[in-house]
């Protein structure tokens, strides 16, 4: 069985194409600026040369019909007949309460769908453009949506409550749902094999650290706890988002600066974080190459370490104790140098680490010193993964 995976952006289309005999990734690529003008593919079969491919395409449904033409080209494609798109995996960034698990997509997942888009307009409306290109496109591939939200539904009232009147709840949906569900469901599987032991053993935090941040406390295999919350603007201080602050400033820049809430909303997503501290920069690389001679690239850095390094500790007291951290995502998989400082910072718990496995890269690993009482893991995600195997599962019958 070959599932197609498929995240849909607002003008951008990435996809993979796997083999789930082998869980091999068989083709991937993205489709870039669908809806604008020089619109472009990328597709690249594993094993051989990236091919870019340029041609106007006008909306998702032009993208996903390149998509198709470029698996099943004579020359780099991957398959003689689009048939053997046995199903499609799309990732859904909101599901809302709706859903706690991914589903096989039909007209009352999409109308629910098109219900949450209030929620993430900028996510959900492209998400589910992509759903019916497919339907018009690969019309015999059963379809399966796998919510970036639905990991973190298992959480308690206390933790997904905020304390505003409690009307705005049930009228107007605000509360926390936390996002990266499917990153973390991944690596916390993960972790459960390279520890050897059932998932529903153990306490876990899963740290998600890319260009946005989120930290989860997996209690028993459960999601109790996530950083992101009602947006994905909550928590740690990320790239370009500020994460938590007083909700008072934002009425009081609003009024200094002479702006809106929606503007103040669009600086603290996009000019916020590590970015709006350092001036220079939303990359993490940049900020390391720069930190030695520049004292507010060094001054972002450890607030973005800080922020992670309290909401470990708050876990801790959530979960009443812990068994594994599991780093992942760009910053987590690569920067030995975070894991590091976490693990010196919080030795108090019992975290320590191997210098010698904690340099070893792009594998799954448990990188902990012999005697820590708290394991370290690295695990590099694959949230298409995830969404293969859960298309994979409920379609297959
Ligand atoms: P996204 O949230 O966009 O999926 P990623 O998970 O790809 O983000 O993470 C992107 C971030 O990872 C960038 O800030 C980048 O600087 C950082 N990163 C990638 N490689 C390294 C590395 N070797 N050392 C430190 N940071 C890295």
């Amino acid at each position: 069985m070959k599932v197609l995976v498929i995240n849909a952006g607002s003008s951008s289309l990435k996809y993979q194409f796997i083999n789930m005999d082998d869980l091999s990734v068989i083709a991937k690529g993205l489709c870039e600026r669908i809806g604008i003008n020089d619109s472009r593919l990328k597709h690249t079969p594993i094993g051989k040369d990236t091919v870019i491919i340029e041609k106007d395409m006008k909306d998702h449904t032009d993208a996903i019909g390149m998509v198709i033409a470029a698996l099943t080209d004579a020359e780099h494609g991957v398959i003689s007949d689009m048939k053997e798109i046995s199903a499609v995996g799309h990732r859904v960034v909101h599901g809302g309460e709706l859903f706690s698990e991914s589903v096989i997509i039909d007209e009352n997942v999409k109308k629910s769908i098109e219900a949450c888009i209030e929620l993430a307009p900028l996510h959900n409306a492209p998400n589910l453009t992509g759903i019916l290109a497919c339907e018009k496109v690969i019309p015999h591939a059963k379809q399966v949506a796998v919510f970036d939200t639905a990991f973190h539904q298992t959480m308690p009232p206390e933790a997904y409550l905020y304390a505003v009147p409690y009307s705005y709840y049930k009228e107007h949906k605000i509360r926390r749902y936390g996002f990266h569900g499917t990153s973390h469901k991944y690596v916390s599987q993960r972790a459960a094999e390279l520890l050897g032991k059932p998932l529903s053993e153990l306490k876990l935090i899963t740290l998600h650290l890319g260009n946005g941040s989120s930290l989860a406390a997996v209690k028993y295999g459960k999601s109790i706890d996530t950083s992101m919350g009602f947006t994905p603007l909550a928590g740690l201080i990320m790239g370009t988002r500020s994460g938590d602050i007083d909700p008072a400033i934002c009425s009081y820049i609003a009024e200094k600066e002479g702006i809106d809430a929606k503007e103040v909303t669009n600086i603290l997503n996009k000019k916020s974080g590590v970015l709006g501290v350092s001036g220079i920069s939303s990359d993490f690389r940049d900020l390391e190459a720069q930190a030695d001679n520049n004292a507010r690239a060094k001054l972002a850095l450890d607030m973005f370490a800080y922020s992670i390094k309290k909401c470990i500790g708050q876990y801790i007291a959530a979960m009443n104790g812990v068994d594994a951290l599991v780093f992942t995502a760009g910053v987590g998989e690569n920067n030995k140098e975070l894991r590091k400082q976490m693990a010196e910072e919080l030795s108090f718990f019992g975290i320590s680490i191997d210098d010698e496995k904690n340099a070893k890269r792009g594998i799954d690993i448990d990188v902990s010193a012999p005697d820590a009482k708290v394991k370290t893991l690295v695990i590099p995600t694959n949230e298409e993964l995830m969404i293969a195997l859960d298309t994979k599962r409920l379609t297959e019958n």
